[in-house]
């Protein structure tokens, strides 16, 4: 895989217009279809997760795929739960998946479950019995694998191969009303154990596995296998285009090979596409699953993870997704998008809808000298960029207040335009302030500046014309409002982590998370609500967490402000 540096490229030309060279390939099969009528204009999509686990980023590229599609060909989108593992499937994942598209902005045209097929999966299983296309074979899974050859060598038939029809329907009905052990029968398609493609080597589409099914119970006790149960759930639901990631590209075969006696009104096509693999973080729900059981993070939500509801939490809006998945497009090669290309996609939403607020995140203390007017109010824009778009606040200002520590150096360098002694700097829509004096505890360290400010500067305006470069953030001492701010970082700290086999666990980022215990937010940030995306002016973006509690707020950086896709988006779109 390489990182794939040139993608920002497309995405210019992809929002551009339509024009058919920006035109994913999947769009123009799709056009192909239509243009010779393949499915009367019918165009049907499902999305299919295994409920084993959240939806991550990748997920979401899928969604934005199949339910983008629909949206666009005015056709239909099915959310199907492909529920046939109940070994590893929940309905904690059931429930937040269905969260999770919704809350993408997309719904399903029907809600399905691969067990409601289980019947009709069933059905179908003994007609190819009854064609002499599928058999029952004693071979033990370690037998079964032996038997299979490698790519090198051909496969060896089964010595059950050969039975005859009646047998392997007889065997079948007994396997399914519980007469035999777990794993020791299966059903087999009888394919072809030469076949170069190994999925074509009499693939198993039963085995017996007494094992409750959250929506089925105890009914069954043979369960399919994904390679037979999906091309079937696709033609019994009329999809057209099933779309799948590249890695199931050698099953394409065998998907047709199992609808290709279905009577349906038009066969699905499979159609596979290179998934999304982002840079510091990992797609393999496994490996997110043993982050979350062991406690590497807080949850399958924890702002860090790349699932939904981790992004979710952090601040991510579904349409910086949305636009995401329009940025990268949908190619057929592989490739590792880096991780600065969702977050721009985040900041170009957030720059245009976030209210601008101030928060202190190292507050130091400044004691204005020369004030004598008590409490007084400042009318502040939250969009000072068009300060109708989301209206203004009351910004209190009084004699102490509080500004970050890096922003003041007692003995700075010559382009240092923030606060120094002696030196003049603006604060945000309040007045132009002169430090002093520089008071400092017994062991050096400093306590608090003394300063004066000057009147005539009210909005930050020097009417005589002098110049002030700088302008910090700050706020008020008495009703300053005490939070905790949650900064993270990558996960890992290696952009392809395991890769070559390396041990993901001891590429974490140690680093990921930093806390910020006492950060001093304005008073307008107490009525925060969740899902609300802030900027905390010169800091970053921010939202709250979950989990907050009315007197103890906690806010998440959702990401920073400093942004170097732009820049290479714009000069690849100069090139
Ligand atoms: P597994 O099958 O190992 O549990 P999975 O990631 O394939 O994991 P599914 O629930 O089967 O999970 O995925 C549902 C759909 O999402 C599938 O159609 C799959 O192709 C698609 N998908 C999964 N991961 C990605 C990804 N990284 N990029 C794009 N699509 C993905
Ligand atoms: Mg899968």
């Amino acid at each position: 895989m390489t990182k794939d540096m040139s993608k920002p490229k497309s995405v210019v030309a992809i929002n551009g217009d339509t024009a058919n060279e920006s035109i994913d390939f999947i769009r123009r099969i799709i056009n192909d279809d239509n243009k010779s009528n393949k499915h009367q204009g019918r165009i049907a999509t499902r999305f299919p997760p295994e409920p084993n686990g959240y939806l991550h980023i990748g997920h979401a590229k899928s969604i934005c795929l199949n339910f983008g599609i629909a949206k666009e060909y005015k056709g239909t989108c099915n959310l199907r739960f492909d529920d046939t593992n109940p070994a590893t499937e929940e309905v904690e994942y059931i429930d937040n998946i269905i969260n999770d598209v919704h809350w993408l902005g997309f719904s399903e045209t029907a809600l399905y479950y691969t067990s409601d097929y289980y019947q009709q999966l069933y059905d179908y299983a003994e007609l190819l019995v009854q064609k002499g296309k599928a058999f029952v074979c004693d071979l033990s899974a370690q037998e079964t694998r032996a038997y299979r050859g490698t790519l090198k060598e051909p496969g060896r038939d089964s010595p059950y191969r050969n039975r005859t029809i009646a047998e392997n329907l007889d065997l079948f009905r007994r396997m399914r009303s519980g007469e035999f052990a777990d794993g020791s029968r299966t059903l087999r398609a009888k394919i072809d154990m030469n076949s170069p493609n190994l999925n074509m080597r009499d693939p198993v589409m039963y085995r017996v596995k007494r094992q409750p099914h959250p929506r089925t119970g105890d009914t069954w006790c043979i369960y399919p296998m994904y390679d037979y149960a999906h091309p079937l759930s696709d033609a019994i639901e009329g999809i057209t285009h099933s779309i799948c990631t590249l890695e199931f590209e050698a099953h394409r075969p065998l998907y047709d090979w199992f609808i290709v006696d279905f009577i349906s009104s038009s066969k699905p096509q499979q159609i596979e596409f290179a998934r999304l693999n982002l840079s510091y973080t990992i797609m393999s729900k496994r490996k997110l699953k043993q982050l979350v059981d062991e406690k590497h993070v807080s949850g399958w939500n924890d702002p860090r993870m790349p699932t939904l509801a981790g992004l979710r939490r952090r601040g991510y809006t579904p349409s910086s997704i949305h636009r995401f998945a329009e940025l990268i497009g949908v190619a057929k090669a592989d490739s590792i998008v880096d991780f600065g290309m969702l977050e721009y996609a985040l900041r170009q939403d957030l720059e245009n809808n976030a209210r601008r607020v101030m928060c202190v995140l190292k507050p130091l203390k400044i004691v204005i000298t020369n004030w004598d007017t008590g409490k007084c109010e400042i009318e502040a824009p939250y969009f000072p960029e068009d300060p109708d778009k989301l209206g203004t606040r009351q910004l209190p200002i009084e004699r102490e207040i509080f500004i970050d520590a890096d922003d003041f150096l007692e003995d700075p360098p010559k382009k240092f335009f923030r606060l120094a002694p002696l030196r003049e700097v603006r604060l945000r829509y309040g007045y132009i302030i002169k430090c002093e004096q520089v008071i400092k505890d017994a062991s050096g360290n400093i306590v608090e500046l003394h300063c004066t400010y000057d009147p005539a500067t009210r909005g930050g305006k020097t009417p005589d014309g002098r110049k002030v470069k700088g302008t910090i953030h700050w706020v008020a001492a008495s009703q300053a409002l005490p939070v905790e701010v949650r900064l993270y970082d990558r996960l890992f700290t290696v952009d392809n982590p395991g890769e070559g086999g390396s041990n993901f666990l001891s590429q974490l980022n140690p680093q990921s998370l930093e806390i910020v215990k006492s950060a001093l937010a304005e008073p307008s940030l107490a009525s925060a609500q969740l899902g609300e995306n802030y900027q905390f002016e010169r800091c970053g973006y921010f939202c709250l967490d979950s989990d907050s509690k009315p007197d103890a707020l906690i806010f998440n950086r959702t990401v920073t402000l400093k942004d170097s896709w732009a820049k290479i988006i714009k000069k690849s779109d100069q090139e």
